[in-house]
């Protein structure tokens, strides 16, 4: 049977308003048959998500301050939505419990688990749809890690002969049921498991932009959509930090074949965003995909003659960054020279301490240090086939009085990533953008 599996996003259930939009969607087609619901997001720009209001729940309980007025924040929230769509729902009682759990100290993940949960129990009865708890189908192993194939194969099986069902996103639970979510925004990942285990014939993912867009329209103004993408080009734009998509959230479907389709859920006449298959030949002539970027990266770039010669200089210097549990982004490398790209959450106050070990272990001509460093990437299928893509991002930059700090074509020949200046990182952004459209 055709099956489609939809995943709406935080601003697509903020509240009743919302719901009906989302109702009258998932109705107008009888092949949605599971949907993925999150948790409540912002309302307008000065609003709380509930998933942050959970989070600061859990901090309070953790430092013994009474958090009654950070919940009844939450439980208006749900209760309001309960009372604007006319249901006949007890939602107190759960509530409740939510409450007396946290203060008994139930688990960070537990806490932020709960916004999902409680939106999902007020979407099934909504709809009339099978309410199936994430917990029931979502496994990760003792490390936090997802268990794919466990994962994969519940889903199979429980999900065999419902007909239709909403399934909470973002979160799952272990061995022992207890409580674990995936990174912010993981309900995204938690659709394109449901679709992969379910074989769906497409995974939409419902959100407040139509689509995917060449750049982020909080720099670019009206940035043009893109209309369809591969998997790859995909997975390296939301990596570097085009959110509108988890990172994470292809790899179940990518297996599968499942195309994606990002979604409107203000519009939902506009096409959006297809996301497809790697070797899907796409008649475009669009050199670029669309540009993404990250701020809050350190360089250390380090010099050494004949470092080429020197058998395992590069083992010696990766083995002190895992030696101190800090995984790098990027490592370009010229002849003599190799740069190490950290991310600054990563490296915290371990920066002084590494270098010392670099200098001592490795023995360098030098070591130089570019803080506050940000990545750009601009990331095209079509790059591979036309000359000059990098020259014209390095004159867009350099006309704007951009400085090039780093520049990495790497081995992804769908991608051209430079480092510049966080001061300088929207303005490089819009650059781009205007020297391609
Ligand atoms: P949801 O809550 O529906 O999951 P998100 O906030 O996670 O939505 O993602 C949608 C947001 O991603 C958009 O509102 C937009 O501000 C942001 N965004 C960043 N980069 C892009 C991009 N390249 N295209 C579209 N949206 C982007
Ligand atoms: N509600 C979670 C978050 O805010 C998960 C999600 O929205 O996908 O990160
Ligand atoms: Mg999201």
């Amino acid at each position: 049977m055709d099956c489609i599996v939809t995943k709406f996003g935080g601003s697509s259930l903020a509240d009743a308003k919302q719901f009906k939009k989302v109702k009258e969607i998932i109705l107008s087609d009888s092949k949605r048959r599971f949907v993925i619901p999150s948790a409540p997001g912002k309302r307008h720009n000065k609003d709380y998500k509930i998933t942050d209001l959970l989070y600061l729940c859990h901090a309070h309980v953790e430092s013994s301050i009474p958090f009654d007025e950070v919940f009844k924040l939450i439980s208006d929230r749900y209760k309001e939505i309960v009372k604007d769509l006319g249901l006949d729902l007890n939602i107190d009682d759960d509530l409740n419990i939510i409450k007396k759990n946290l203060e008994n100290g139930f688990s960070r993940d537990y806490a932020a688990s709960r916004g999902e949960y409680l939106n999902g129990i007020i979407l099934a009865k909504y709809l009339n749809y099978e309410f199936i708890d994430a917990a029931e189908l979502i496994v990760f192993d003792k490390s936090r890690n997802l268990d794919s194939e466990k994962t994969n194969q519940l889903i199979e099986s429980r999900l065999s002969n419902v007909e239709k069902a909403v399934i909470p996103g973002f979160y799952g639970a272990n061995s022992l049921g207890d409580i674990v979510t995936f990174s912010r925004g993981g309900s995204d990942i938690t659709g394109s498991l449901i679709a992969a285990g379910v074989e769906a014939n497409l995974y939409e993912n419902w959100t407040d932009v139509s689509g995917f867009l060449m750049a982020d329209p909080r720099i670019v103004k009206n940035p043009k959509t893109i209309e369809k993408i591969t998997y790859r080009e995909l997975r390296e734009l939301s990596y570097m930090g085009a959110s509108v998509l988890h990172e994470e959230a292809i790899f179940p479907v990518r297996k599968n074949g499942i195309p994606i389709n990002i979604k409107n859920t203000n519009i939902p006449k506009d096409v959006g965003t297809f996301i497809i298959n790697d070797f899907t030949n796409i008649n475009e002539n669009r050199t670029i995909t669309g540009i993404a970027g990250k701020k809050d990266f350190t360089v250390i770039s380090i010099e050494k003659a004949l470092m080429n010669y020197e058998l395992g200089f590069c083992r010696k210097l990766l083995s002190i960054l895992e030696h101190h549990n800090v995984s790098f982004e990027n490592m370009p490398s010229g002849i003599d020279t190799v740069c190490l790209v950290v991310s600054d959450n990563q490296i915290k106050d371990k920066l002084q301490v590494i270098v010392k070990e670099i200098e001592l272990q490795c023995s360098p001509d030098s070591i130089h240090i570019y803080p506050n460093m940000a990545l750009i990437a601009t990331v095209g299928r079509g790059m591979t086939k036309s000359l000059g893509v990098a020259s014209k991002i390095f004159t867009a930059l350099s006309d704007n009085g951009i400085n090039i700090r780093m520049i990495d074509q790497g081995s992804s020949e769908i991608n051209i990533l430079v480092g510049i200046e966080n001061d300088d990182f929207e303005k490089a952004i819009q650059a781009i953008y205007n020297s391609f459209v």
